[in-house]
């Protein structure tokens, strides 16, 4: 049975899978090479059970509890060894989750799982980097994770049936509502979402539509609680960038090209809530929601 879980990567995925997990009673080991990054993840724990408290859906004593089952750790090797299960959530990059999971292979416990939340990268390939291919699968986690039901679990070529079993169990554990997937390119969420995403980008970029009016038609003709360009800045232009290209490269298919306009915002830094700016402007505090310079009529 697992008990000892360790999260790779503090930012924002990472501090919502180990407030989960902990939560539920899981030991874990939250694990940074960036020290600050592990201090804000602890303060970002700290405030959104506060929040639950607030909310009623938690006690103090339930926050207490929650807290008292993390532990931090800038050193993987360190973080790792007693665990029965990691979850990687470091920055989306190929080689540096390769390395990690070399890393990973080499420290933790043999029978020890090892997962990925990545949105894109293959799973089949990260698995080819360790000497436990059959142990390694995706658990992809939705943001912001404390909120969201899903986890995308994610086979890999040689992922085998007992651990997608065991990482279905484990995420009803959670409170979440997994639905496994084979691994191709974008999985499912990401092939179907950013497509999508891409298609309202070029709509925008052809004149078709203002920003407001392109969220507006999806939010209110679809029922989506968000429209697609300001789910784009909430994931991050860069991301989106990068899933496309993940796509294009994969099924090399053209109908995946990311927009040039999706390409130009990103090298001029325009990166969505994160750098301030995107389609939208995120002003610190305000909860407005105010189209960008560049796209007002
Ligand atoms: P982030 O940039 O907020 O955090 C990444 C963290 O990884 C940083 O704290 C960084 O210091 C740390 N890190 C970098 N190299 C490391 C190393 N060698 N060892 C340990 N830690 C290291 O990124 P994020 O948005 O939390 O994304 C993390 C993963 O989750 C990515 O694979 C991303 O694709 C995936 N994901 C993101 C979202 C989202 O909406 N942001 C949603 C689902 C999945």
């Amino acid at each position: 049975m697992i008990q000892n879980v360790s999260v790779i990567g503090a930012g924002t995925m990472g501090n919502g899978i180990a407030h989960v997990f902990a939560q539920a009673g899981f030991k874990v080991s939250l694990i940074d090479v960036n020290p600050t990054q592990l201090e804000r993840a602890m303060a970002t724990i700290n405030k959104n059970l506060d929040r639950q408290i607030t909310k009623g859906s938690i006690t103090d004593d339930q926050k207490k509890s929650t807290l008292a089952n993390i532990v931090t750790s800038s050193d993987i090797a360190v973080g790792v060894k007693d665990a029965q299960l990691v979850v990687e959530a470091a920055t989306e990059n190929v080689d540096l989750k390769l390395s990690i999971f070399e890393l990973m292979d080499l420290h933790a416990p043999a029978g020890c799982i090892l997962a990925t939340n990545t949105s894109s990268i293959s799973i089949t390939k990260i698995a080819a980097v360790t000497k436990r291919p059959g142990l390694v699968i995706g658990m992809h986690f939705m943001n912001p994770v404390p909120v969201m039901k899903l986890v995308e679990i994610i086979n890999g070529y040689a992922t085998k049936k007992e651990v997608t079993e065991t990482i279905i169990e484990l995420s009803k554990q959670l409170g979440k509502i997994p639905c496994a997937v084979n691994d191709y390119p974008g999985f499912i969420a990401n092939r179907i979402l950013m497509p999508m995403i891409n298609e309202a980008i070029y709509s925008l970029y052809e004149g078709v539509a203002g920003v407001e009016e392109i969220d507006t038609v999806m939010k209110l003709g679809m029922a989506h609680p968000m429209g697609p360009l300001q789910l784009a800045d909430f994931i991050g232009l860069d991301v989106c960038l990068s899933i496309l290209k993940v796509l294009q490269d994969g099924f090399g298919n053209p109908k995946y090209a990311p927009c040039p306009l999706l390409a130009n915002m990103v090298l001029a830094g325009k990166l969505g809530v994160k750098s301030g700016e995107g389609f939208y402007t995120y002003a610190a505090g305000s909860k407005d929601l105010v189209v960008s310079e560049s796209f007002k009529k």
